[in-house]
């Protein structure tokens, strides 16, 4: 009885307390906070941008009073997503272009590219993509229409392969190109004594050389448009796989005026002068950015060929791949990085690139605890070098796995391919991993990422059981390695990655339960709200 009374004097009392003032409370949500028990919660609160408390709705509603009360009636919400490499940049810049791919007319290419600059109206037109065999007249379009559409701006719009572009006159009087033009290798197509426009190989560049390099402007509407995007798909903090300090610096002064919301971890691009200036100058860390790494090439891609291998390839006789520095280089770029408080972070998809670095890593770093250098990529490993990774960070791209899958074989063989691709391995070694999509080389989709980590498969069911599913993740295991691991990797696990006192209110409403959907449906999850410090953003 007495028990009773204390209690029921307890809830009195607490009733009575005024409530706690704040900017914003979600209730009624299915939230997976990510945190270190992988615990689920029902509610959070949310003052200057920060996570207050986390618990149920009835707690929260009774404690405080907030501006904004976000009900989402049973939705999921997870932390924002962090893509741990990417080129979020590059993807901007890419929307600088017209995309002309899949286009059925030249009709069509026309009226892409007079959208494109109503929406953009840049000083040089670029688009790539076309292709005349899919289109009713298989034949070369000439700049006619070009010309009367655009008479004073340049246009420059290259075929599917690269290997042929049309250029309408603005563009060809700026190259200085006429009719009596000398060239090798390639064609410059005339008719009737004059230039159609066609360029063909070679000559190319004499048009190419002239694409004005973006102006401040395009750079500002390429990161903007890249982070539009990226909202789009819940990502709240990319790693940006290689930037200059111009581009860094330009990002800085955008998210200083607001103008930029998303986090950005900048990796440095290796260039002697952009890394002497910030090993220098220190790490630079503000709320959104974070600059404190240097991104590294090892060797090139598989599907190319160019990636660095201890054996020759399978499917071409003695070649190897190339390792794209001396090893000297690379061990003079890790002593100097060492000496710093920076992170190395290094392109290896060749099991000889990722066997030479994480060699150089480990001399260089020797008993340096926690200083969390990352491999990107670490696709093709000989078994023997797993090892390495106790104290290295893999940072990999679960769809590189399912968009290789179909030749990867054939490159490297049967007994290769066992340890390629081997996220669960590198997972268990580590104890913890980076995922990411590499885009806009992969597609930016997230839910593409983790359908292909948990899956292992394609978007039309292939293979039925899943490529090499031993080295599958979970559920749980994804969902961290594009939170709270992608987090740890860029040294940010004390600010995001979970939801959880004291962490940046970054966090994402789905409109279907990705730890429970049907796997099949993961690719097509939709987000319905991105929040960033709290602020919603899509
Ligand atoms: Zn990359």
């Amino acid at each position: 009885m007495k028990k009773l009374l204390i209690i029921l004097l307890t809830i009195t009392a607490m009733s009575c307390t005024k409530k706690v003032a704040v900017d914003s409370i979600v209730i009624n949500a299915n939230i997976y906070t990510v945190n270190e028990s992988f615990d689920k919660a029902e509610a959070f609160v949310i003052k200057d941008g920060k996570i207050i408390e986390v618990g149920t709705t009835l707690e929260i509603q009774s404690k405080y009073a907030p501006t904004f009360i976000n009900d989402v009636k049973g939705k999921t919400i997870v932390p924002g997503f962090i893509d741990a490499h990417c080129h979020f940049y590059g993807l901007g810049l890419q929307q600088q272009k017209v995309d002309l791919t899949g286009t059925k007319s030249f009709d069509e290419v026309l009226q892409k590219i007079v959208n494109f600059q109503k929406e953009k109206n840049v000083s040089y037109i670029t688009g790539r993509g076309w292709d005349q065999n899919d289109w009713e007249v298989k034949e070369f379009p000439t700049k006619k229409k070009l010309d009367e559409l655009f008479p004073n701006t340049p246009v420059s719009i290259t075929r599917i392969d690269g290997h042929a572009l049309l250029a309408n006159q603005t563009a060809i009087n700026l190259a200085g190109v006429t009719i009596n033009t000398t060239f090798s290798g390639g064609e410059i197509h005339q008719k009737n004594g004059k230039l159609t426009g066609i360029f063909i190989d070679n000559p190319m560049e004499l048009i190419e050389a002239k694409i004005p390099s973006p102006t401040k402007k395009e750079q500002i509407q390429a990161l903007k448009d890249a982070e539009k995007i990226s909202f789009s798909y819940g990502l709240t903090t990319v790693d940006d796989a290689g930037l200059s300090r111009e581009t860094i610096e330009l990002i800085d002064s955008l998210q200083q005026i607001k103008d930029l919301k998303i986090r950005i971890y900048a990796m440095v691009s290796n260039t002697p002068e952009d890394v002497a200036y910030y090993l220098n100058k220190g790490i630079v860390k503000t709320d959104r950015l974070n600059v404190r790494s240097i991104k590294v090439y090892g060797d090139g891609a598989l599907g190319s060929r160019g990636a660095a291998m201890k054996e020759p390839y399978s499917d071409k006789h003695n070649h190897f791949g190339a390792i794209l520095s001396t090893p000297e280089e690379y061990l003079n770029i890790a002593k100097q990085i060492a000496a710093s408080d920076y992170q190395m972070n290094s392109h290896a998809i060749g099991d000889s690139a990722n066997y030479l670095l994480l060699k150089t890593y480990k001399e260089v770093l020797m008993e340096k605890k926690d200083r969390r250098w990352r491999i990107e990529h670490a696709q093709i490993l000989d078994p023997e070098d797993f090892k390495y990774f106790d104290n290295i960070l893999p940072s990999v791209q679960p769809t590189h796995a399912t968009s290789d899958m179909y030749w990867a074989e054939d490159r490297v063989g049967s007994k290769r391919i066992k340890s390629s691709y081997a996220y669960k391995d590198l997972l268990n070694k580590y104890g913890k991993i980076a995922l990411g999509t590499d885009f806009p080389v992969e597609k930016v989709n997230p839910f593409l990422t983790f359908y292909a980590a948990v899956a292992r498969k394609d978007l039309n069911n292939y293979p039925e059981n899943g490529f090499q599913m031993e080295n599958a993740l979970s559920r749980e295991e994804t969902l961290k390695g594009m939170t709270i691991w992608a987090a740890f990797s860029n040294f940010e696990e004390l600010e995001k990655g979970s939801i959880e006192v004291g962490k940046f209110a970054d966090f994402i409403v789905l409109d279907k339960n990705i730890m429970e959907v049907e796997a099949a449906d993961i690719p097509y999850i939709k987000v319905k709200e991105t929040y960033v410090n709290g602020e919603r953003v899509k």
